[in-house]
């Protein structure tokens, strides 16, 4: 089986329990949750029985120790997160608005995050993979940007693919290079899963059809675009699907666009129609948003096809796809 690796940020959550704007007044939080966007990507991974690994720093502290613990109960490879013993492990405290928006503080440059360097485990890691997946929130430093510059270049050397998420964060794209180096991720990555408007955050075009037209022009295999409670889409330029989202009662969105492309890419790896890996993936985005706490939403193989199989909804295909509009 093909190995997965991520390079990124490990956190902890914590969130408010009562919905508002921001965090400047005492109010009442629940946490610490294991989070960072490649650690539940990674954590759903494993879950879904896939070899995969995380390249990461945390501090000798608590934080750090619930999300090793939990990363590892989980299977995935942990040998190249590092303890900084200088180091305290990355936080993000959110609230939600009324309006389902949310307020962040985030403590992650400063933190053990900052200290994600190239080491030994990492090349090792990087050395045993198959597919690398990088993270937009990822690359908050220059000297990160750098190492999954690297990381790309050696799983590619070995003949492995890469898949990109850009959930890169408002203030990040004022980074200097910060949009240069979007654009070489993107020029280089085989799956690219931008969410609704990230569609257009690397493309000169203002329509959907053309966005992604000139995205696949880039030599992406693959567009998979997320759209939140209205499903998902996949293009590759001979087929698309969209996949409607399943019905569920939304409890916490954070982490379903991760759980999603965990399993999207997944399965594209492991040779399944578009199809079908667009339902698994929709499955897991669906289950993720029923449970509280990011990477308490991921999900195991099993769960993920049990509620495909049992639900129904109308999936359009054009293009050469085969795919069938039922799970089973
Ligand atoms: P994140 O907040 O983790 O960054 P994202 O913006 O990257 O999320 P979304 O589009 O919110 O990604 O979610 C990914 C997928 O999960 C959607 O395409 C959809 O299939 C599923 N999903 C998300 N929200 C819901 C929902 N409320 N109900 C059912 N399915 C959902
Ligand atoms: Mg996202």
């Amino acid at each position: 089986m093909k190995k997965i690796v991520a390079v990124g940020e490990i956190v902890v959550e914590i969130m408010a329990t009562e919905p508002g704007d921001g965090f400047r007044e005492p109010l009442s939080l629940i946490g610490p949750y294991p989070s960072g966007a490649p650690a539940i990507f990674i954590d759903q991974v494993a879950r879904l029985g896939q070899p995969c690994g995380l390249i990461s720093c945390v501090g000798p502290d608590d934080f750090g120790h619930l999300n090793m613990e939990r990363l590892r109960a989980d299977g995935a490879d942990v040998s190249a997160v590092t303890v900084a013993p200088e180091g305290v492990t990355g936080s993000a405290f959110v609230r939600y608005r009324s309006d389902g928006e949310r307020d962040f503080v985030f403590n992650i440059k400063h933190s053990a995050c900052g200290r994600i360097t190239r080491s030994t485990e990492g090349d090792r890691l990087l050395d045993s993979a198959d597919h690398l997946h990088v993270m937009g929130s990822s690359l908050f430093s220059e000297s990160i940007v750098a190492l999954i510059r690297h990381a790309m270049d050696r799983v590619k050397a070995r003949g492995g693919t890469v898949s990109f998420d850009p959930n890169v964060r408002k203030e990040m794209l004022t980074l200097s290079g910060m949009r240069a180096a979007l654009e070489t991720i993107l020029g280089e990555s085989d799956v690219f899963l931008p969410s609704g408007p990230e569609l257009f955050l690397l493309s000169t075009a203002t329509e959907e059809e053309d966005a992604i037209a000139e995205i696949l022009d880039l030599g992406v295999t693959a567009v998979v675009l997320k759209r939140g409670a209205d499903g998902a889409s996949y293009y590759d330029g001979e087929s698309t699907v969209h996949h409607p989202a399943f019905a569920v009662t939304e409890v916490d969105p954070t982490g379903a666009g991760d759980c999603f492309g965990a399993t999207f890419v997944t399965a594209w790896l492991r040779g399944l129609a578009p199809a079908r890996a667009l339902r698994l993936a929709a499955a897991a985005g669906a289950l993720a948003v029923t449970r509280k706490g990011p990477m308490e939403g991921t999900s195991t193989e099993h769960d993920i096809e049990t509620f495909a199989a049992r639900r129904h909804v109308a999936v359009t295909t054009s293009g050469m796809v085969s795919g069938t509009a039922r799970g089973d």
